[in-house]
């Protein structure tokens, strides 16, 4: 298949789409609502190594709650399924900064890429070694570049992370975090802050669809069945209370985040990374999205 003519294609059609969607890039973040919304990227990368993106594919952008697939992934790799004693498991139906589970379920997170839930893995990241520097040198050698935190990023989530504090000391109240909330809030909006364009991530994300192996050189990043475990998260949870509609319009693994990213990954054949800084009401991008159904319907590329 030519996906560099299918990557232009979809770029051809939705950049006339920038700027008429009516909805707003985040804005909750001071620094986020900075971004121009009149930005498209594509990337992706085949299991063989092959490569394609158009539009602004190599943009860095904030990558947001993309960053909780990485994240997941190192504590999967450290702590096994020790991992799920603290943590759950299914879709949450709710927004991704939701409050309302955690007291009903006793301050365990309904799944990983939730905020409680990434709140709680940066927790365990730092019972397991230096949480911020594994996350990034992580990242980079997944996708073969140095990759950095945004400061300014960091420091605007620090500041207004309200929403953020109440989920970290809610679960601390729970006995669900072991370190100070000041400490796993550092670890988690460092982590979002991180900025990657489209190209390193659709490389970042290869072990995904390489049953866990590394995307250059093949060796094993987490093993195969915590690979298959990780697409069937991002599947059933990765786009918040939006995942039916993701699954039923694509069908295809995919974490979103409020930077306007989403990476997405079909097993065996490809990872790919789209960003359009607009979003939607649930918190993802309104035109990647689009950009993504046109890539299935193009390709026929699904799990389903
Ligand atoms: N840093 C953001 C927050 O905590 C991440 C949310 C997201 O990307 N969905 O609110």
């Amino acid at each position: 298949m030519d996906f560099q003519a299918v990557l232009n294609e979809i770029a051809e059609e939705i950049t006339p789409l920038l700027g008429t969607g009516g909805g707003q890039v985040a804005s909750y973040i001071p620094a986020l609502a900075r971004v121009s919304p009149m930005q498209f990227g594509i990337a992706l990368r085949t299991c063989k190594g092959e490569e394609a993106a158009a539009g602004d594919s190599g943009r860095p952008f904030s990558i947001q709650s993309m960053s909780k697939v990485f994240s997941l992934t190192l504590a999967m790799r450290g702590l096994g399924d020790t991992l799920w004693e603290r943590m759950g498991r299914e879709p949450s139906g709710s927004p991704f900064n939701s409050l309302v589970q955690l007291e009903t379920e006793r301050g365990i997170p309904r799944n990983p890429f939730i905020n409680a839930g990434a709140i709680a893995i940066a927790d365990r990241l730092l019972t397991l070694g230096d949480a911020k520097s594994d996350m990034l040198a992580l990242l980079s050698s997944l996708c073969g570049d140095t990759v950095v935190i945004d400061a300014e990023v960091a420091q605007s989530e620090a500041d207004t992370g309200f929403r953020n504090a109440a989920l970290a000391n809610f679960m601390k109240g729970f006995g669900t975090l072991d370190n100070s909330v000041d400490t796993v809030l550092d670890v988690y909006f460092n982590q979002c802050a991180i900025s990657m364009s489209c190209v390193q991530l659709a490389r970042a994300a290869g072990y995904l669809c390489r049953d866990g192996t590394h995307p250059y050189g093949g060796a094993q990043v987490i093993s195969e069945a915590q690979a298959r475990r990780i697409n069937a998260l991002m599947l059933t949870c990765g786009t918040y209370d939006a995942a039916g509609e993701f699954a039923f319009r694509i069908g295809l693994p995919c974490k979103s985040g409020v930077g306007g990213g989403i990476v997405a990954v079909v097993p065996d054949t490809l990872s790919l990374c789209v960003w359009s800084p607009v979003l939607d009401k649930t918190g993802n991008s309104q035109l990647g999205r689009m950009a993504l159904e046109l890539f299935v319907a193009k390709t026929g590329l699904s799990v389903f």
